[in-house]
């Protein structure tokens, strides 16, 4: 569908456009930005069905699914900004400071101007309606760069924009690497990436060039640690579901288990339990089962199926032209593996024995810093062991990929799972700059400060 992408041309007459919007101050009051607030809910309210559909089609996702990773996410962010923008842009006073008082200092959070929202194909709503949300509380005027990987999508998203919300201060940009390169020659005020690591690192080339301050969203694997101490049955279940939604195609989903030998084969049982009552008919005809997003990624992980030392014990079909990995499940994956190498962003969940949780954490520890780290434990002893002994953007007890979804949390990774956050409060952050005011009476310089002015004396030391 590349002929629905916008001309290269056309774009920096986006962004002039965006900011001369922005600069004509329409975007500050906060009645104003309350009111494009909730008409990005409104936007998606009336055409919730659409937008199933849309995603029936990108990406073959069940309707739950849908509401559970777009809808529900996307709407609690529209509830949070709606609830709190006043508090948020609230002009703070400083503490009470006597040589200072009387200049009455203030800080106010500011706007910083246009930003770019560049984002991934997962979770196209969330990913893209969400970070506009923010950008509106902030009082920006922004651009959306969705993923052309979800056409249907951004049809709708480019088609429904305008027509809800101010359509010089926020605008939908189509396109792939050609217009993203575009895009990044021209000069944002703060751009907010979400996508693969590759990627990001010439989104934060690009900015440097410009001194653009970016967020970054990036991914990675997210282990899990499993405890004998838990319930089975929860814990294979919300494994499976964790990692076989959307297809495996959520930047949470747990990636690979850390699991004692001694228990292994308790949890490969309790796993292909769930397995057979998630998909009695079998996966391939289960329209609970979403597909991979392009044939190339599905090549891509058959490529990397192929290359296991691991055994697959649930799954392990792929048909490439149908863009079906069925949901598969690799048991005894050592730390040499191919699947343990680079995210595997699909439907495969790596069992990886270890002796204990002491080699567990070591796991963890000698890899890249990733967006979750999950513990399936009863213990709480447990459970803080491995929380204080690693670093990861989520730490979550007994759940796997449901923190986006809850009501103030911020979404951010840390080290090479990226920097910065979106959704909520912390989002708002990003795209504000706290300006810092003061209006200084001639008195004080009789009274308290006259000492800064040449020719200087001693009197500075009764200051
Ligand atoms: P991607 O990096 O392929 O694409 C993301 C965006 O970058 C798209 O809009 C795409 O058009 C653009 N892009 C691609 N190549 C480019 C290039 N050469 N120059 C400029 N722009 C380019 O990512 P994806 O496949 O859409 O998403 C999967 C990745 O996103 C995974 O790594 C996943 O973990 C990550 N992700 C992270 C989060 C988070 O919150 N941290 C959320 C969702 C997805």
């Amino acid at each position: 569908m590349s002929e629905q992408y916008t001309p290269l041309d056309d774009i920096p007459r986006v962004l002039a456009c965006a900011r001369n919007a922005f600069l004509s101050d329409r975007a500050k009051p906060v009645a104003f930005r309350k009111q494009q607030i909730a008409q990005v809910g409104y936007l998606l309210k009336d055409n919730e069905e659409r937008f199933k559909e849309a995603l029936k089609l990108d990406l073959g996702r069940h309707a739950v699914e849908t509401e559970l990773f777009d809808f529900g996410p996307t709407y609690k962010d529209v509830r949070v900004a709606y609830d709190n923008v006043e508090k948020w842009t609230k002009v703070q006073p400083i503490d009470f400071n006597l040589n200072y008082i009387a200049m009455r200092p203030t800080i106010k959070a500011e706007p910083k101007g246009v930003i770019l929202i560049v984002s991934a194909f997962n979770v196209p709503l969330f990913l893209t309606l969400g970070p506009l949300v923010s950008a509106i509380a902030s009082g920006c005027a922004a651009v959306i760069k969705p993923s052309e990987a979800v056409p249907h999508v951004n049809l709708l998203l480019a088609e429904l924009i305008p027509k809800y919300l101010d359509p010089e201060l926020y605008h939908v940009i189509q396109g792939g690497v050609a217009e993203t390169s575009k895009i990044l020659e021209l000069r944002w005020d703060h751009i907010l990436y979400i996508g693969g690591e590759r990627v990001g690192r010439i989104i934060a080339q690009a900015a440097a060039k410009h001194l653009t301050p970016i967020t970054l969203e990036l991914g990675g694997k997210n282990p899990v640690v499993v405890d004998p101490k838990v319930d089975i049955e929860m814990t294979a279940r919300r494994l499976l579901w964790g990692r076989f939604s959307n297809a495996g195609q959520v930047c949470t989903c747990p990636e690979y288990v850390l699991v004692p030998r001694t228990f292994q084969s308790t949890l490969i049982s309790a796993l292909k339990d769930a397995y057979g009552k998630f998909y009695p008919d079998g996966p391939e005809n289960s329209d609970s089962f979403s597909r991979i997003v392009t044939r190339e990624h599905a090549a891509r992980l058959q490529g990397l199926l192929k290359r296991t030392n691991g055994e697959i014990v649930c799954g392990g079909d792929v048909d490439v032209e149908k863009k079906y990995v069925a949901p598969t499940i690799v048991n005894n994956v050592t730390a040499e593996d191919a699947l343990m190498g680079e995210e595997m962003f699909g439907p495969v969940l790596l069992i990886v024995p270890v002796e204990d949780v002491d080699e567990a954490i070591a796991f963890i520890q000698a890899r890249e810093t990733p967006l979750a780290v999950y513990v399936f434990s009863q213990d709480k002893k447990f459970q803080e062991k491995v929380f204080s002994s690693t670093r990861s953007g989520a730490a979550l007890a007994n759940e796997t990929v449901l923190s986006p979804a809850v009501p103030g949390f911020p979404v951010g990774g840390v080290g090479a799972s990226g920097y910065g956050y979106y959704a909520g409060k912390q989002a708002f952050e990003q795209f504000t700059h706290y300006r810092v005011s003061l209006d200084n009476p001639s008195w004080v310089d009789t009274l308290v400060f006259g000492f800064r002015f040449p020719p200087y004396n001693d009197r500075y030391k009764k200051y």
